[in-house]
């Protein structure tokens, strides 16, 4: 349904005015902070132009950049609304308004200037808001707290997930976890994908083609956990290959002649400017960090009015940038996450006359699917792709990275804990406590996730498995084998296990299933880790697990002591990710 608002004949897009009941519904009965994710484009000034117009009392709408506070500032005056913007960026330092528009770095700066009390707290970008109590956003949250303590906190981010820190809101409310720990936006309230947007005809089409007669191979580059690339690293693999730059660029010009404004994604300043070397002079400009604001201005100007038709930046265009008409992006440095290829792409996603879709060349080749869901760790290599995990204990349908075979069965998957909420009536939400990996406690039994220090149910220390290699490596009557395999059959009706390393070393070990507590023993190492994890059975003969034994998960390790002539297995380590190589790695 769309609302007709009277008084500026503003419309709001269905979706829009959604967001804005779903934040007058919660902040009606939660003083929690929380966070809409709305794709590049959607429109989120004018969602919060509406919150701003229809609250009473003193608002803050806070962003990074003056590019941000201009236009945010700018979709409210549509309404007819007057409001005070608060940046020395744009020289404004006006605090008497009902609302205020303000950079983060000049209201910290400022505080005092704002002894009132405000009672509702906007940030956009949101997923720059740290942890660190340091950090601006805090003091500010801090200072703000301070005068109301009934603060309402809202943020808006096309993309809620950081490198290094992950899911920057805690439960989402289609009823699952994002993150494990405290976060400060504990609830995510509204979101759209972006399928949904390009579907529904609010944003153009991409069109992801595989057209590139060159790649750069950045795959032997690790990412810092910010999903930073080093640029030294980067710089010394372009430089290696200096035809694979003029190859891309020449059929960027190829492609880019019928387009109206492309814009190049490059990995380094120093690539940036062998990019501009290739390109036609007049009509490519380039902008780094350090381009003063003057000459960015004018620069961008310049492409929204199509004097320039190749815009080649460094990581600097993708918040704050608004060029509509943009119909083709070149991508020519790595990507470490799904949220920053979509940030990238959705540059070129706007509406603009005579637009009918944005060509999107990968020569990266990251890998990333415009339409994947953001998985929420590091791709862990090359051919892993999101897979659906549902978990045998709630049945949420969870998203991991994983690897599928030919007909798109989940094979292998990196899930560790279900991500599933189990919401009583009237209680908080809980995250399902499935684990699909775990390291179990030596004292209580209890199921731990695999980087657990101590137990989280009896807090005793749960044994580091690197230490527990370290100690068999060192004695003499210990051998530890790195296990590639684990095969079963049958002797004198007791199961008999064998754990095959690389080279062809085997250790045994056998458990008489009639035996009730041999039996859990097996299936709470071997039983509870049935395919994956995803299905924990019990099994109760050892022929049931002969003809089931292509579900078995090995361990990676095996520890086993000498015993008179023979080696009795004491350790079986699973899920191993400590820093002794594994079977099958390098
Ligand atoms: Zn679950
Ligand atoms: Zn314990």
């Amino acid at each position: 349904m769309t609302e007709q608002n009277r008084t500026t004949g503003f419309t709001l897009r269905p979706y829009q005015r959604e967001a804005v009941d779903a934040t007058l519904k919660h902040f009606r009965r939660s003083d929690d902070p929380a966070v809409i994710v709305l794709p590049t484009g959607a429109g989120k000034s004018l969602v919060i132009a509406e919150l701003a117009r229809l609250a009473r009392r003193r608002i803050l709408v806070l962003a990074h950049v003056r590019e941000l506070v201009e236009q945010n500032h700018a979709k409210y005056a549509t309404f007819g609304l007057e409001a005070g913007i608060f940046s020395a960026g744009l020289g404004r330092k006006e605090h008497l308004y009902q609302v205020t528009f303000a950079s983060v770095q000049s209201l910290a700066r400022n505080m005092d200037s704002f002894d009132d009390q405000f009672s509702l707290l906007i940030i956009d970008e949101c997923h720059r808001v740290s942890d660190d109590d340091n950090s601006q956003y805090q003091q500010i949250i801090a200072a703000l707290k301070q005068r109301n303590p009934g603060l309402k906190v809202l943020g808006l981010t096309a993309t809620p997930y950081r490198l290094g820190y992950g899911w920057v809101y805690r439960y989402h409310y289609r009823g699952f976890v994002r993150a494990s720990e405290a976060r400060l936006f504990e609830h995510c309230i509204y979101e759209l994908p972006l399928p949904y947007m390009i579907r529904q005809g609010y944003l153009t089409e991409p069109r992801l083609i595989d057209a590139a007669i060159a790649h750069y191979d950045f795959s032997a580059l690790q990412p810092n956990a910010n999903g930073h690339f080093n640029e030294t690293e980067l710089n010394s693999l372009i430089a290696r290959h200096p035809r694979v730059t003029r190859a891309i660029c020449e059929q960027i010009v190829e492609l880019g002649q019928q387009r109206q404004g492309v814009m190049i994604f490059a990995a380094t300043v120093r690539h940036a400017h062998e990019i501009l070397g290739y390109l036609p002079e007049p009509e490519s400009a380039l902008i780094v960090g350090d381009t003063d604001s003057e000459q960015r201005d004018a620069t961008i100007q310049a492409f929204k009015q199509r004097k320039i038709r190749y815009l080649v930046n460094v990581a600097v265009l993708t918040t704050g940038f608004d060029a509509p008409h943009v119909d083709m992006i070149a991508i020519l440095r790595p990507t470490a996450s799904v949220s920053l290829f979509q940030q990238i792409v959705g540059r070129g996603l706007r509406l603009s006359p005579g637009k009918q879709e944005c060509l999107i060349i990968d020569y990266a080749g990251s890998g990333f699917d415009l339409f994947h869901p953001e998985v929420g760790s590091p791709k862990p290599d090359s051919d892993s792709e999101p897979v659906q995990v549902f978990c045998p204990g709630c049945g949420f349908a969870n998203i991991f990275w994983g690897k599928t075979d030919s007909e798109g069965l989940v094979i292998e998957h990196y899930g560790r804990r279900c991500q599933g909420v189990l919401q009583l009536e009237g209680e908080k939400p809980q995250q399902c406590d499935y684990r699909f990996r775990f390291k179990e406690c030596p004292h209580c039994g209890a199921e731990n996730d695999i980087a657990a220090r101590d137990c989280h149910q009896c807090g005793e220390a749960v044994v580091d498995p690197d230490d527990l290699l370290k100690r068999a490596l060192q004695l003499k009557d210990a051998l530890v084998i790195r296990c590639a395999g684990v095969s079963f059959s049958e002797r004198e009706g007791r199961l008999r296990i064998t754990y095959h390393d690389e080279q062809g070393e085997e250790l045994h070990e056998s458990f008489d299933l009639g035996h009730k507590g041999q039996r859990a023993v097996f299936n709470r190492l071997f039983g509870r880790r049935f395919n994956a994890g995803t299905e924990p059975r019990r099994f109760a003969s050892a022929d049931e697990v002969i003809s089931h034994s292509q579900g078995f998960q090995p361990p990676d390790f095996v520890i086993a002591r000498r015993h008179k002539q023979h080696w009795r297995v004491r350790e079986r380590l699973f899920d191993y990710e400590g820093r002794y190589r594994k079977a099958h790695q390098l």
